[in-house]
């Protein structure tokens, strides 16, 4: 049984998606899932894609573990997969070595991420970082732009591709809270930064749901988190550029060097021109509010939202 499990944990290192992992997490009582860190993945660039392509074979291939079945023959689908001997091998120590700790930023929309946090990404080379959008994965623009600036940040990431059209009508809260559990699922994280509960401008609906979704799946164990930060920015509805809020909780000053290498981002990998709003904006301040607990972002999150 102890070989089932540690088999079981080399596959479950290598699930980018995470709901693979969280429900075999589940179902195997397994508490030590981990994704595999980038710093591995650029060390054996040979071997990163083959294992992709083992899991996308074991994601789309193995029916989902049924509870009724003993665990043993729950791995035995697993262990055939292994067989192929299609899987470069990731020695388990040098993962369990690497010291960092997790963050997680979860954003509407490519892009999102370098505006409101970026420099703060920048600074903290000390964490693991996933970066993962709601919207924009089949964008045939913004997709592939996006993957240049998670490589430039030195993170791993995932797009979904939640509606997001002009009209910006609601999506179900479900929806909205599945995805966001499915790109955070399987890891703990000692950090996760999202949207503001009014987003950071006068608007954008997406913003303003994928931070419901955050604080509601913090707040019902759906996330595994120590510390949660929103993004605390207002443009006076539309009277100025985005801004850090008076009431934000902590506030960074980017030196000129990282605003400057922040806007690189915007304008050269995303591709926005020097008088888009996207680059006027990209602040040189960056604001927080951050909670420690669940009960707080969930009591701090509705007033603001009121406010
Ligand atoms: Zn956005």
């Amino acid at each position: 049984m102890r070989r089932v499990l540690e088999i079981l944990e080399l596959l479950l290192i290598i699930d980018q998606s995470g709901l693979f992992s969280s429900n075999f997490r589940r179902e195997f009582r397994l508490s030590r899932v981990r994704l595999l860190p980038p710093r591995l993945s650029r060390a054996e660039p040979a071997g990163w894609p083959k294992a992709c392509l083992v899991f996308h074979y074991g994601f789309h291939s193995l029916p989902l573990p049924d509870s009724r079945v003993p665990t043993e023959k729950r791995a035995e689908p697993m262990l055939r997969l292994l067989q192929q001997e299609t899987m470069t091998s990731i020695p388990l120590v040098e993962v369990r070595l690497d010291p960092r700790s997790r963050a997680a930023v979860v954003v509407a929309h490519p892009d999102d991420e370098t505006l409101w946090c970026g420099g703060y990404i920048l600074t903290h080379p000390e964490f693991l970082w996933r970066i993962v959008t709601l919207c924009r994965a089949a964008d045939p623009d913004r997709a592939p732009r996006f993957r240049r600036v998670l490589q430039r940040l030195g993170a791993e990431g995932e797009m979904a591709d939640l509606d997001d059209g002009p009209d910006q009508a609601p999506l179900p809260v479900e929806q909205v809270q599945e995805t966001t559990a499915r790109l955070l699922a399987g890891t703990s994280y000692n950090l996760i930064l999202t949207h503001g509960p009014k987003g950071e401008y006068t608007r954008h609906r997406r913003h303003e749901e994928c931070c419901q979704a955050v604080v509601e799946l913090w707040r019902s164990g759906g996330i595994d988190a120590k510390r949660l930060w929103l993004f605390a920015y207002e443009d006076g509805c539309r009277a100025y550029l985005p801004r850090v809020r008076n009431d934000a909780d902590r506030r960074d000053v980017l030196t000129g060097g990282i605003w400057l290498e922040k806007r690189h981002l915007i304008t050269d990998l995303y591709g926005f021109s020097p008088d888009s709003w996207e680059a006027q904006c990209t602040p040189r301040e960056e604001g927080f509010w951050c909670f420690d607990s669940a009960q707080a972002a969930d009591k701090a999150t509705l007033l603001i939202a009121r406010d």
